[in-house]
């Protein structure tokens, strides 16, 4: 006989899986209405008799009207891509790959082939490929091979509105490159009102606008001014929970570290709360996070499970999600910021400005009326913020772009057509260490040395440690220890339970206190010995994913050494050589130590210290020199990736840059010594 109970299972079963079909076929028409439910769908039609009608086009939408995702399948759909690609370019690699992951579900195709995207060091495209998410740095560096775009027919500037100077320059590129390629189209997108300039730019491109929906937002203050915004964003965060309606919450952080510390500690605290409240998803968002986990941020949560996103800048325009009803706000993003009159370059914790304060709180109120925490007084936001963030271009170091540039054949810069122009001091400090580095000559026209760096996708410090390293005979290391840096510092990993245990594991790649460059090296050199295992990653609690993006970074530096004509060479036991290697890039980041155990950088003095979580933090006697990879400054100044280097190298590797004088020790009035004659 049969169990009736075994029957009804089978019929459940069916009927699940039948449902299933049915959900799974509707998810895609699921797709395909929302879409249509986009604020950008009615004005479709409109839209492309537009940039039909005109070769540049700027787009104003709010942030979640579907200027990304839908324009370049609308183009698509018009057959604009029967004559060359869609690309669209971002000023974030994450929001390129996240974009290019929705619209390629939306297209109902395999990410890589007809969507894709490319990032720096992963390319996500094929032959098929018809529309291209990239970042705009990435486009920018496309340009040097592909001079007139001839394989796209359009390219999108998206969020415009952030300005980073890889955008700025794309601006001005295409508005000269329009005069040549007729049949190029140039869209402009931003989520801001400040078109006009864009427009006017563009000797006054029309502007199309796409109506927005928002619902009212309320906004509350902090009466006095916090001074832990981490905690009051937690205890903020916990009293949202406990207090409000359903909804999701978002939280503006400024980094990685920050999101993770912030994670680690809510997680505790629920933890500690028992079951008392219920629960809630804590979803992290940042740049170097695994894909797997990105996705995870966009997954709907049911009614009754809230979720909290800890984000970067990256949610402020770039990537909208859906369902955030609270918004913490701590008013803080970290900036690259650059002094162009000491040429120093750091990473700097700052208020944001009114602007994005406005962008941040408008992310609570797209499906519903939200609710936005700031955690700063209302008198800090009428006073002390700025309207709007300045554009990268006149805060950023430009030893970069200028590099680009010349490598591109545009010599005089500063008749460049900039939106906004840097600083002439900036520029003169640009050219200065490209000089100082070898890249150009007196004449300020590209050498042998810089046009190899150009062809490194790495900042010219970086590029140039490379290019040296041939002369070192240590070329094998140095792109690994390039690679390494690239990654990021998510190298390692800290379990709580098991702290004392994962900082053994690191210290060991330490020891003999080689610094932190050397560290990185001998990492990944036993990760390569045991055969990439993931078994050694565990046991010495370094992070798979990061090792195997270092190695994927490494293999493409491996090609591009070929291509300059680099013979790969090792020479692991030769320290001294792999440091001057270095030094030969990063002589403009040195610094010495002062009587106080603080250091002082040497060109231009601002006083650091080694970040703790550098192999050479807790060394004593500490070295009495020092070169760094970067300076990060919240309330001290912090370098990191520390290695000890000889003064005299100094002057030996970077003769017009340092003098004698420069390195010698004060104190003793010791003058190194010093071979003058051996110039990099
Ligand atoms: P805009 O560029 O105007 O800010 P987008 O095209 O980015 O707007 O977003 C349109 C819609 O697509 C939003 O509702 C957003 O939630 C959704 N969306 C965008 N990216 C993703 C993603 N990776 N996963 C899920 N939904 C996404
Ligand atoms: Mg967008």
């Amino acid at each position: 006989f049969i169990d009736p109970s075994v029957i009804d299972g089978d019929k459940f079963d069916l009927q699940e899986i039948e449902s299933e079909k049915k959900t799974s076929k509707s998810a895609s028409e699921i797709l395909q209405d929302e879409r249509k439910t986009l604020p950008i769908y009615p004005y479709r039609d409109e839209l492309l008799q537009a940039v039909e009608n005109h070769q540049v086009l700027v787009i104003i939408g709010e942030t979640g009207s579907g200027k990304t995702t839908q324009v370049p399948q609308y183009l698509h759909e018009a057959g604009y891509t029967k004559r060359g690609k869609v690309g669209c370019t971002q000023p974030r690699r994450v929001a390129a790959m996240s974009v290019a992951a929705r619209v390629s579900q939306e297209m109902g195709v395999k990410i890589g082939r007809e969507v894709g995207y490319s990032i720096r060091f992963e390319d996500c495209t094929s032959e098929k490929t018809v529309v291209e998410y990239m970042t705009d740095g990435m486009l920018l560096r496309n340009i040097i091979s592909e001079p007139n775009l001839t394989s796209y027919s359009v390219i999108m500037v998206d969020e415009a509105h952030e300005r980073t100077m890889s955008t700025d320059i794309l601006l001005g590129l295409l508005k000269d490159l329009i005069k040549y390629r007729s049949d190029l189209k140039v869209l402009i997108s931003s989520a801001t009102l400040d078109a006009e300039k864009l427009s006017n730019y563009f000797d006054f491109a029309p502007i199309f606008k796409i109506p927005g929906r928002r619902y009212p937002v309320e906004v509350h203050y902090t009466i006095v001014p916090e001074s832990e915004y981490i905690d009051a964003a937690i205890v903020t965060v916990l009293q949202i929970h406990v207090t409000q309606a359903p909804g999701d919450i978002l939280v503006f952080l400024t980094g990685q570290e920050e999101i993770e510390t912030t994670k680690e500690i809510l997680n505790h605290r629920i933890r500690g709360l028992g079951g008392k409240i219920p629960e809630l998803i804590i979803c992290p968002i940042y740049a170097n996070l695994p894909t797997e986990l990105q996705t995870k941020i966009f997954e709907p949560t049911s009614e009754e499970v809230r979720k909290v996103v800890l984000a970067t800048n990256i949610a402020e325009t770039s990537l909208t999600i859906d369902g955030i009803k609270y918004v913490v706000d701590p008013g803080f993003v970290k900036v690259k910021s650059y002094n162009p009159s000491t040429g120093m370059e750091s990473l700097l914790i700052s208020p944001i400005s009114r602007a994005s304060a406005n962008q941040r709180a408008g992310r609570s109120g797209r499906t519903g009326p939200g609710k936005c925490f700031r955690l700063y007084t209302l008198d800090s936001y009428q006073k002390e913020m700025d309207d709007n963030t300045v554009p990268e271009i006149q805060r950023t170091n430009l030893a970069n772009v200028v590099l680009i540039l010349k490598s591109l054949g545009i010599d005089d810069l500063v008749n460049f057509d900039f939106i906004d122009p840097p600083a002439a001091e900036s520029l003169i400090k640009a050219l200065e260490l490209l000089f100082a580095l070898g890249a150009l000559n007196k004449f300020g026209e590209l050498t042998k040395v810089g046009r190899r760096m150009a062809e490194f996708p790495l900042d010219p410090m970086l590029s140039k440690m490379i290019v040296a390293s041939d002369k070192y005979r240590c070329s094998d290391e140095i792109i690994t220890i390039a690679a390494m840096l690239s990654v990021g510092n998510s190298i390692f990993y800290r379990p709580k339970e098991k702290q004392v245990h994962a900082d053994n594991a690191r210290m060991n790649f330490h020891s003999g206190n080689v610094g932190d460059h050397i560290a990185l090296l001998r990492v990944y050199n036993s990760w390569r010995e045991c055969d990439y295992s993931k078994q050694w990653c565990y046991d010495n609690y370094v992070q798979v994913r990061s090792m195997k993006r270092a190695r994927n970074i490494r293999d493409q530096l491996e090609r591009l050494l070929k291509r300059v004509e680099i013979e790969i060479a090792s020479n692991v036991n030769d320290l001294n050589a792999i440091k001057k290697a270095i030094t030969s890039g990063f002589f403009p980041h040195s610094a010495r130590l002062q009587k106080d155990g603080s250091y002082l950088t040497v060109k231009h003095p601002q006083t650091a210290r080694i970040h703790p979580s550098s192999g050479l933090a807790q060394v004593l006697p500490r070295p009495r020199w020092v070169v760094y990879n970067e300076l990060v400054l919240t309330t001290k100044g912090y370098m990191r990736q520390v290695t000890e280097l000889k003064p005299e190298w100094l002057v030996e590797i970077a003769p017009h840059y340092y003098q004698l004088k420069d390195v010698e020790d004060p104190a003793s009035k010791k003058i190194p010594q010093v071979s003058r004659n051996s110039k990099c």
